[in-house]
Formats: C-alpha cells, sequence, structure tokens
C-alpha cells in the first residue's frame, strides 16, 4: 500500500453506538469530521468504532472527545460470547408462539376483548417503557434531522395509539424489540466463524526465568526467551526449536489437517499444537506480532471493509425509507384506514437489507480462514466471484521454490569451486530463492564463502556484488557468446534455470538450477478451467525454453523474460481489456505485479506469505487446491447476497402491498417484520460449511 498510508495510526475505541445503521453512519461522519482523521468506520452490533488518523495531526484522545461531544458515551468493552445455537431454537419457537397469539388474537378477537379490559393508561405506559429505548434511537436521531427505520415503526405505532387500538400498540412495540433482537442475534452468529479463530489464541506459556519454569500469560513472553511447550499443549509463541522433537497439528493457522515433525532447528508457529513429543522453543515472535496474531487481526480488519455490493445496499436502503413513508401516506389518503397504514409503516424494516451482504461475507471469510485462506475483506470474494484471468508467478509459486544447483559449468579454465564460491559471495544477502540455492550448494561442497563488500540487487535480473576486489554478477545469462549461449540453451530446455555468473565483465561459469513444478498445480488449473476461468498463464523472469517446459505439461500459457514491470503491464493489460485479474505470488519480488491485480494472492508458509502487504489474499498453506476453492466459495457467497437481497425485496414488497390494501394487520405485520433476518441468516450459516 502506498507510503502515505504507511505513516498513519490506527485505534479501536469502544462505542456506546446504538445498534442501528443510521446512527452508526452518523457517528462515522462526526469521526471523518474530526481534522487528521483520515478513514473512519463504525460497526453497528459490535459498539466498535476503528479509525485511522494522522498522528501528527490529531491523537485517539481528540477522537475520543469528537465521541463524546456527538452523543455517544465511551462504553464497556465488548464482551461474550454470542448466543449458541440452542438459542436460536428458543428465538424460533418464541417467535412462532407468539405470531400464532398475535393471528389468533386478530382474527378471534381477543385483542379487542382484551383491549376493553384494562384502562388505556396502562396500555400506553407499558408501551412507553417496553419501546424505551428504540423510542430513544428515533428522538435522537430526529434530533439530527434523520429518518430511521424504527421512526416509521414509531409512527405506526402512534396511529394505533391514535385510534384506541392499545393492545396493538402494544404488539407492535413488543415486535420491534424482538426484530431488534435479532438483527443483532444476526449479526453476532456471523461473527461466530471470526470469533472462533480467536478463541484459538494461545492463553499460557511455561517460560524459563531464571532456571525455574514458570506459567505466565502468553503474551507475556519477550523474544529470546525459551518456552517449554508439552504434549496437548499449545506452542505459545513464533519461535525457534532450540530441543526436542515433536508432533505438531497447526490446523487453527493453517488449516492444515496433518501434523507435522518438527525438530531442533525448525520453526514452530503460536497456535499450533504439540500432540507427541516435547519442544523447547526459542521465542521470535509474541501475542499480536505472532504469525497467528497477524492472521487473527487481518480477518478482524477484513470484518470492517464493505464490499461494493453492499454500499449499493446500503444506497438502496437510502431510497427505501421515502418510498415506504410515502406509500404510507397515499394509503392514509387513498382509504383513511389508520390501521392499514400502520401496517404498512411498521411491515418495513430497511435492515435486512443492510444485513443481507455484510453476514454472507462474514460467513465466508470466516470459513475461509478456518481452511488457512486469509482474505483482506468482502469486495474481494466479490471480485473473485468473476475473476476470468489468472496470472501465476513462477519461482516458489508455480514451483516449489527450493531449486538445487543441478549443474556447475566453468567456462575459460576457471575451476567449478571457484564459480561456485563467487556467485555465493555475491548471492549472500539476496532474498532470491536461486541465491538460497546456490548458498545451500557452496556450502554442501564445504566451500569458504567470504562476505561481500558491497552488494546491490538488480530487480528480475540478478545480483551484482564486490567480492575480494572484483565485481561479480550473478544473473540472466544476457550478453554472453553464441558458444555459451548455446550451452545455456541446452540445460534450459531440460527446464532449468541457467544463470551466469561474471567477475569484472568476464563470464566465468554457469550454474544450471532445478525446480520442480508444485504437487497439485495440474488439477488446480483443470478446476480452475471448469469453473470457467479462461486464461491462465506463467508469468516469469526466466527465460521461454524455461517457460516452456515448466507450463506446457500443465496445459497454461507463458510469457518468458518479464521483468517485474513488465509483469505489472501484463497484469494492467488484461484489466484494460475489461478481465478480472487474480495474481498469484510469493509476494517477495512480485509484490507490485500483486497489487495491481484485482486479487493478489500470496502464497507461502506460514509467515511468509502473511509478510506480503501487497497480497489481498493469504494462503498460508501452499496448496493449489484452496484457489480454485475460493473462487467457487466466492461464488457461493455472491449468489447467497444477491438470494439474501432478493427475498428481503420480495418479502417487502409483498408485505406492503398486503397491509397497502388492508389485508395485513399492524399486528402481524410488525410479528413478521423480522422474518427476512431469519431467512438471511439461515440462508448465509450454509456457506459455512461450503469450504
Ligand atoms: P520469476 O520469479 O518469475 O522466476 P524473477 O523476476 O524473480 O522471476 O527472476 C527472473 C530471472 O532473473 C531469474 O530467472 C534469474 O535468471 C534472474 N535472477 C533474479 N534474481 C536472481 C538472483 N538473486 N540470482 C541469480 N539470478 C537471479
Ligand atoms: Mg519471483
Amino acid at each position: 500500500m502506498g507510503t502515505v498510508r504507511d505513516s498513519l495510526q490506527r485505534t479501536v475505541l469502544d462505542v456506546d453506538a446504538p445498534d442501528c445503521r443510521d446512527c452508526a453512519r452518523h457517528l462515522e461522519e462526526v469521526l471523518q469530521a474530526v481534522p487528521g482523521v483520515h478513514e473512519a468506520r463504525v460497526l453497528s452490533g459490535t459498539g466498535e468504532a476503528v479509525v485511522v488518523y494522522d498522528p501528527g495531526r490529531t491523537r485517539p484522545e481528540d477522537v475520543r472527545e469528537a465521541v463524546r461531544r456527538a452523543g455517544y458515551a465511551p462504553s464497556k468493552e465488548v464482551t461474550g460470547a454470542g448466543p449458541g445455537r440452542s438459542l436460536l431454537l428458543v428465538l424460533g419457537a418464541l417467535f412462532g408462539a407468539v405470531l400464532l397469539v398475535a393471528v389468533l388474537g386478530e382474527w378471534m378477537g381477543w385483542l379487542d376483548a382484551v383491549n376493553r379490559k384494562l384502562p388505556w393508561p396502562v396500555w400506553v405506559a407499558a408501551a412507553a417503557v417496553g419501546g424505551l429505548p428504540i423510542f430513544r434511537n428515533v428522538v435522537r436521531a430526529a434530533l439530527r434531522g434523520r429518518v430511521i427505520a424504527h421512526t416509521l415503526m414509531t409512527v405506526g405505532m402512534l396511529a394505533a395509539l391514535a385510534v384506541g387500538e392499545w393492545a396493538a400498540a402494544l404488539v407492535i412495540v413488543f415486535f420491534m424489540r424482538v426484530g431488534e433482537f435479532t438483527e443483532r442475534f444476526t449479526q453476532e452468529r456471523a461473527r461466530d466463524a471470526v470469533r472462533h479463530l480467536a478463541r484459538m489464541s494461545p492463553q499460557t506459556a511455561r517460560v524459563e526465568r531464571d532456571g525455574v519454569e514458570v506459567q505466565v500469560p502468553a503474551s507475556a513472553v519477550r523474544p529470546g526467551e525459551q518456552v517449554v511447550v508439552r504434549p496437548g499443549e499449545a506452542v505459545p509463541v513464533d519461535g525457534e526449536v532450540l530441543d526436542g522433537a515433536a508432533t505438531v497439528d497447526q490446523a487453527a493457522l493453517t488449516g492444515e489437517a496433518m501434523p507435522v515433525e518438527v525438530g531442533t532447528g525448525d520453526k514452530v508457529f503460536a497456535a499450533s499444537v504439540v500432540r507427541a513429543g516435547y519442544l523447547r522453543v526459542r521465542a521470535t515472535a509474541v501475542g499480536p506480532e505472532s504469525t497467528f496474531g497477524r492472521a487473527l487481526r487481518l480477518v478482524q480488519e477484513a470484518e470492517r471493509d464493505r464490499a461494493p455490493v453492499q454500499l449499493a445496499a446500503d444506497r438502496f436502503s437510502g431510497y427505501y425509507l421515502p418510498v415506504v413513508a410515502a406509500l404510507a401516506l397515499v394509503t392514509f389518503l387513498v382509504r383513511r384506514d389508520p390501521l392499514a397504514t400502520a401496517a404498512v409503516l411498521v411491515v418495513a424494516c430497511s435492515c435486512s437489507f443492510a444485513l443481507a451482504t455484510p453476514v454472507a461475507m462474514l460467513a465466508c471469510l470466516g470459513a475461509a480462514a478456518r481452511a488457512g485462506v486469509l482474505v483482506k475483506g468482502g469486495r474481494y470474494l466479490e471480485l473473485l466471484a468473476r475473476a476470468d484471468v489468472v496470472l501465476v508467478d513462477k519461482t516458489g509459486t508455480l514451483t516449489v521454490g527450493r531449486p538445487e544447483v543441478a549443474e556447475v559449468v566453468a567456462l575459460d579454465g576457471a575451476r567449478e569451486e571457484d564459480v561456485l564460491r563467487l556467485a555465493a559471495s555475491a548471492e549472500r544477502y539476496s532474498e532470491h530463492p536461486l541465491a538460497e540455492a546456490i548458498r545451500q550448494a557452496a556450502q554442501a561442497r564445504g566451500l569458504l564463502v567470504p562476505a561481500p563488500d558491497r552488494f546491490e540487487a538488480l530487480s528480475g535480473f540478478g545480483v551484482r556484488a564486490e567480492v575480494a576486489g572484483r565485481t561479480v554478477e550473478v544473473g540472466r545469462p544476457e550478453g554472453v557468446s553464441a558458444s555459451v549461449k548455446a550451452v545455456a540453451a541446452r540445460l534450459e530446455r531440460l527446464g532449468k534455470t541457467v544463470v551466469a555468473v561474471s567477475a569484472d565483465g568476464r563470464p566465468v561459469g554457469l550454474l544450471a538450477l532445478a525446480d520442480g513444478p508444485r504437487p497439485g498445480t495440474g488439477a488446480a488449473f483443470r478446476a480452475l478451467r471448469e469453473l470457467g476461468v479462461r486464461h491462465v498463464e506463467l508469468l516469469t523472469g526466466d527465460n521461454e525454453h524455461v517457460a516452456e517446459a515448466v507450463a506446457r505439461p500443465l496445459g497454461i500459457g507463458w510469457r518468458a523474460r518479464l521483468l517485474p514491470e513488465e509483469k505489472i503491464e501484463v497484469v494492467g493489460g488484461y484489466q484494460a481489456r475489461g478481465h478480472t485479474v487474480v495474481m498469484v505470488g510469493d509476494g517477495v519480488n512480485d509484490a507490485p505485479a500483486l497489487a495491481q491485480a484485482h486479487v493478489g494472492v500470496a502464497m507461502g508458509s506460514a509467515g511468509t506469505a502473511l509478510a506480503a502487504e501487497a497480497a489481498h489474499v493469504v494462503l498460508l498453506r501452499e496448496d493449489w487446491a484452496l484457489l480454485p476453492r475460493l473462487i467457487l466459495l466466492s461464488r457461493r457467497a455472491m449468489r447467497t447476497v444477491w438470494l439474501n437481497l432478493g427475498f428481503t425485496l420480495a418479502y417487502n414488497a409483498l408485505g406492503l402491498s398486503l397491509a397497502a390494501v388492508g389485508l395485513l394487520p399492524p399486528t402481524l405485520a410488525a410479528a413478521l417484520q423480522s422474518l427476512p433476518d431469519l431467512f438471511i441468516l439461515g440462508n448465509s450459516s450454509r456457506l459455512l460449511r461450503k469450504f
């Protein structure tokens, strides 16, 4: 992301934001109006405000003060797990029972009978007390000149009171509260998948301090300290195994079902569980800095993202209320029937339009996160759903990324050992997978590799370094003699990557490196084609021979000899032709292309892929099968969103029509108003099991 953003700070405030979309939007406007605030998001339902601000121009205190001035008291911590599944049943049963009473009451005239039993002030008082929290929001909004969904319903309730339908008014109030509860319940349930992830956070650590083992909160471990992990326990930190051997289950982090064996020198990650064995680990990253901590934060932030489809739905609900108000007015003027008017006002809750998208998106984000796929927001699901071009980086993405030096060719009387030594020196500080392979090869031969005096990475080409007074270049074999080119070409046709080593401008040798495609790539590309992705293409800085040798057996296209900026151009070219482009890379030397793509996917082992800031999707597991599955999930997400929206729209249209012609009494209208929320919840939770 841009450098501007980097200087910005972020804070999350707990605000007493009332549980209504309009109030949340108002608070957002208030926050955005604070000088120095770049962006503000208020999550109605969880009472959190995320504020991105410029620390040079404002402070968190100022932001908090603005919240207070706007009349939203800072509140206690948001706590507690959401209502469980059994509660959904209870809720449903209660809803059904009351609905039954309302229906019977309406049809058998019970309400009329009850109406006469109690004096009217009792009814009015009961309605006022029962609906107090709602009326407060309505008044608060009204004072700002705003109309919210509950405003219309309140007017409807008042209409019932005005014509002496005391019991009906009370029933309406009751269902307004039920509706409010259903909405909150739906939101909370939607967050369950994400909360599930948070519950995996390691709690305690056994750390060795002054020779004794003490138990401390996991977040209290300091980097560099040694922790001990026993069977059944969670690894509390990211770190390196100092001693011991164990079978470690990383499912919580990467979704990888198979536990792995780790031993001395291996890396372990927080939130993995030791199934068998014993480990002593030196902590390298703790709490929010650990891979798990960063993954969790990423998913939590993704929750706050608003997909374009949601913005559209929000805009729509903005038009919806005036339409309902107009319809109510027409009903009143034409039919002179206060009860029908009241029914029109209470049958319509715009809340469901606002819920339709995020509930489905959250279910998907949560389901994906459990499988080790982190998506940075609903908008990327929306884009993935219509992706038709997938571009793939080669080294480390399509291939295993652990190339090995297969052959060393010495030129002009140089010795093989010298070629390798010079190359390894020059590559000392490079992060490229090829560099790692060259260092390994030198080490394997027991060569002494001096550190270079100067080092320079030539992006997309190789490296240049000063080694023992000589300028050594390692990189693409270009500008070499025809005979050397012929040797290189022979190796390349075997699918090997060839790099040239030169000293003071004179080629001294060639290194041929071999790196096979990852398992499962062929099947993944077939799956992508079945999903209708038309172009799958390899983009590589390597030459044509290698590109073809790798791509052809996989049945995908290729473009070779691309510089990093040319990869960006290829992505941009597809975009200009109206394609939706997914770019898959390791996020290290292809970050700009990932950022340019509609959806940049970083693939790598836990930890490395997460470091890819430019990516929009992070695969914590190096498993190509995840990509087609993710695209499939995103399509299901969009289908669910449209179904949610469609149902809500149809439901409201029907309800409004019936109410307007007097076929729907206001009590029933109120009772039915939270049905779309329940539909959205049920429909969207199906997604949780879909990944
Ligand atoms: P890709 O990831 O698509 O294979 P890169 O842009 O990373 O391509 O690299 C392109 C080419 O540049 C490599 O195939 C190699 O020939 C050369 N190269 C890049 N970095 C290095 C390096 N550190 N050492 C040697 N050669 C390099
Ligand atoms: Mg690369």
